[in-house]
């Protein structure tokens, strides 16, 4: 009987989690759709319709059908019923975004604020949640929590940096991060949540590998729908794979890493950092930058064409150099296909979608989908 009961208890939040879901992914849908599409019966659905739009969860948003004929209500989530911020701290940029139920970005904020590992930075932090969620009129109770990616190894638990080289801050705990947060807050390595983000916004379920072409190269693994951390939470570190044996010298004291060809410096170098000027450059066929991308594009179909080969998956550009990538990834996809003598087309290629962010925004979607994953 306990048994009965509890899988009698288990298809309820089953069905109820079914419902949600697929508004979620297919708003303004009626009644008969979602029984339909579910196979569920009249009475389960209006039972948890009800109770859902109690919980201000959902909402009915709309009619279908004739006038004059039967017309059936529609219904679609509430996407802002719940929210979480997501911050980016790099070592001279803070972003800060703020994400509904669906993964859209409802405000965001970016500014350039040197990091330093102060009282003071902390509590510009506190001020720059603050003002976002005043800017995107949240209430405190729709607020799941707040995400803080960082260049920087977090052990699993969110809760502390065990390898934070970049900004020198090895140790740091959460806590001190959230000194002036109201909010839940947890700590997320950059490639991780911005390759989850990425991925989450595809809907296509299944892995994936996120390339992050920024100051420094990241990765990350995704398998079967969720964030692959490896032994030691550091999968997908693919900067220092060797490219060219006794190649280029890399900062980390070996020679041709994929660090040392496809960091976004390698060609911001060429415009005193910008990166943008860069692309400007390159646009006006301006010779030096026009071989440097050559060169840049060789390597970079080298690195996704060895990525296919291991994961046999998507394979998205990402970072800073990512969000110049749409326009020349067809360039891209012919340098790849010359390498590989199974794939007939390099269709595993694609591009960020978040753009500047998707580090930001991934931080916040942890909370999201655990909250989605509790409904
Ligand atoms: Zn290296």
């Amino acid at each position: 009987m306990q048994r009965k009961q509890t899988a009698n208890l288990h298809i309820q939040k089953t069905n109820r989690t079914n419902i949600y879901q697929l508004l979620r992914q297919n708003g303004g849908i009626t009644k008969q759709e979602i029984i339909h599409q579910l196979q569920l019966s009249l009475p389960t659905v209006t039972q948890n319709i009800k109770s859902l739009i109690s919980e201000g969860l959902i909402m009915e948003d709309g009619f279908v059908g004739h006038t004059g004929g039967r017309r059936a209500k529609t219904y679609s989530i509430v996407r802002n019923a719940r929210t979480a911020v997501g911050l980016d701290i790099t070592r001279n940029h803070i972003t800060a975004v703020a994400v509904d139920l669906t993964g859209g970005v409802i405000a965001q904020h970016r500014e350039r604020y040197k990091f330093e590992r102060s009282d003071s930075y902390y509590k510009h932090l506190g001020v720059i949640i603050k003002n976002l969620v005043e800017k995107a009129s949240l209430a405190e109770k729709q607020i799941l929590g707040v995400g803080i990616g960082l260049p920087a190894l977090v052990t699993e638990d969110n809760q502390t940096i065990f390898y934070g080289e970049i900004l020198k801050f090895t140790g740091a705990t959460c806590k001190e991060f959230s000194k002036y947060i109201q909010y839940t807050t947890a700590l997320c390595n950059d490639a991780n949540a911005a390759g989850f983000a990425e991925f989450w916004i595809r809907r296509t379920p299944g892995s994936a590998f996120y390339l992050m072409l920024s100051n420094n190269i990241g990765g990350a693994v995704v398998i079967n729908n969720q964030i692959f951390g490896g032994s030691h939470f550091h999968s997908g570190e693919i900067g220092h794979l060797t490219l060219y044996p006794q190649g280029k010298p890399c900062y980390c004291g070996q020679k041709g890493c994929v660090d040392a060809y496809l960091a976004a410096t390698v060609l911001s170098s060429l415009c005193d950092g910008n990166l943008a000027d860069f692309f400007q450059l390159l646009e006006q066929r301006n010779q030096k930058a026009v071989k440097l991308w050559d060169s840049y594009l060789d390597s970079l179909a080298l690195t996704v064409n060895n990525l296919q080969a291991v994961f046999d998956s998507k394979v998205i550009l990402g970072g800073y150099v990512g969000e110049y990538m749409e326009k020349y990834i067809d360039d891209l996809k012919r340098r790849a296909v010359k390498l590989n003598s199974f794939e007939k087309d390099a269709d595993y290629l694609d591009v960020c979608r978040y753009k500047t962010h998707s580090i930001a925004a991934g931080a916040a979607l942890n909370f999201i989908v655990q909250f989605i994953d509790s409904i």
